[in-house]
């Protein structure tokens, strides 16, 4: 028996479907020998068990939009498909609480939560699944007012990488000792365990929203005015900023939520924040939470980097990637949630590998992400490249220096000694 043969007939023993792995079915490149889709938490974590027992390795995968995101896994063995485990478990709405399976879509979370007046305060893609959402702890622009994932998460349930389930938060509380695992898992992508239910705070559907828009012919007089909105009491649920190429004018949007009448007055409040030429509109703009769009694909889809930094920084972080542009000859489309410190940077597929590479590098000494030795123009500042085609990958560090590196590694071993869960897929090779 192959050693793919005996890992899908353990697997099948678990009560999970199991499939032959196809191309598609590959992570970052590399090809699993099959494909768990576990119904129960208990056939995950039979999944993880069986794979473990045998050595094997799981990578977990939600709507597959992003599970090539990060470095490419050292092995991968089993995919474990969430998809199958997608009911909505409770909604709580008097408490603003609901409680979903991890392969639960934003889109059909959305649908339920509406009916309540409720919703989960997160711009995500109505495909990406909650568990996926939590794993790669990405969000749009309301994380300004409601955060990220992990803000949101009030309860977990994950099957840890020998095959016991552990709950935190929510209703029932039976934590891993001196770990709270909802914000471990945040944006672990897959590496410290398969998460299978989770539990959100919700907020109120928004009865009106408005967007104020404006574009400036200079990166100054936009992040100026994006932070002035940001950080005024207008209350803005987003301040985003979007440039689609180096030297094109920069858009700022501020998004307003509330009732009609409160809405009104204070969209009218912040078109006069960002100046003249604002407008004011209940739809928003076509550039509002283009994040990387077609870079779900992977590495066929170009380069999608994260830069985050202290928002009071964003005219330098623009300027610097600018001029970081004009030296390496690349023309990145920049946007995301600026008033929130956090940007996104695209560049084309069809982009010269060395100069995407050599413009990584040089955004991160521009940006000081290169420790003490490298200060740059800001204080502080993280260039992470979220994906790259492969030829980029193999002569840049995807994640740069990480801080509490050290840390990160001894809660891997803690959690997974047997590497078990997406072996070298977080920064460190964890
Ligand atoms: C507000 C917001 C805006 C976004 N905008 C965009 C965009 O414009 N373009 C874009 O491409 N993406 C965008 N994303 C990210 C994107 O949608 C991700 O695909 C999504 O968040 C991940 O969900 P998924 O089901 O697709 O997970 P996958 O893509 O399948 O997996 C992503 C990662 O999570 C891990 N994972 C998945 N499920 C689990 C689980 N149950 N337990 C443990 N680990 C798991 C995987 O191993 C992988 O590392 C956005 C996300 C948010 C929240």
């Amino acid at each position: 028996m192959t050693a793919g043969t005996e890992v899908a007939v353990a697997l099948a023993g678990t009560g999970a479907v199991v499939g032959e792995a196809g191309p598609a079915d590959a992570v970052g490149g590399v090809a699993p020998a099959c494909v768990a889709y576990p119904g129960t938490v208990e056939q995950a974590a039979g999944v993880v068990r069986a794979a473990a027992s045998l050595g094997m390795t799981v990578v977990p995968r939600g709507s597959g939009r992003t599970v090539s995101w990060g470095l490419p896994p050292a092995r991968c063995d089993v995919v474990a498909d969430m998809t199958r485990m997608n009911r909505i478990l409770e909604h709580a709405a008097g408490d603003l609480v609901v409680r979903a399976e991890a392969g639960v879509t934003l889109g059909q979370l959305g649908e339920v939560l509406a009916e309540k007046g409720q919703r989960l305060a997160l711009e995500g893609p109505a495909a990406a699944t909650v568990g996926g959402v939590v794993a790669t702890g990405a969000a749009g622009p309301l994380r300004l007012r409601y955060g990220t994932p992990r803000d949101l998460l009030i309860g977990i349930t994950v099957v840890r990488p020998d095959g016991r389930v552990a709950h935190s938060g929510g209703k029932v509380v039976k934590n891993v000792a001196g770990y709270d695992i909802g914000k471990l898992f945040a944006g672990s992508l897959g590496t410290l365990g398969l998460i299978t239910e989770v539990t959100f705070r919700l907020h109120p559907l928004a009865a009106l929203t408005a967007y104020v828009t404006r574009e400036y012919d200079n990166a100054a007089a936009a992040a100026g005015a994006v932070l002035a909105a940001a950080a005024s009491p207008l209350q803005a649920s987003a301040a985003e900023i979007d440039r689609p190429g180096p030297g094109a004018p920069v858009r700022a949007g501020i998004l307003l939520e509330g009732n009609a009448s409160g809405v009104g007055e204070r969209a009218e409040r912040t078109a006069a924040v960002l100046g003249p030429g604002a407008q004011i509109s209940l739809a928003a703009p076509h550039w509002w939470a283009r994040r990387g769009e077609g870079m779900g694909a992977g590495t066929a889809a170009g380069t999608l980097i994260r830069v985050s930094f202290w928002a009071t920084e964003l005219r330098q972080v623009l300027d610097a990637i600018d001029m970081v542009a004009v030296d390496t000859g690349v023309a990145p489309a920049v946007g995301g949630s600026g008033g929130a410190g956090v940007l996104y940077v695209t560049l084309d597929a069809g982009a010269d590998a060395d100069q995407v590479a050599m413009f990584i590098r040089a955004l991160r000494a521009a940006t000081g992400h290169g420790g003490a030795e490298d200060p740059g123009v800001l204080a502080r500042g993280s260039v992470v490249v979220l994906t790259t085609p492969r030829a980029v990958r193999s002569s840049v560090d995807m994640w740069g220096p990480v801080p509490g590196l050290a840390l990160m590694r001894a809660v891997k071993r803690q959690f997974d000694p047997g590497n078990t869960m997406s072996p070298g897929r977080f920064a460190g090779g964890i």
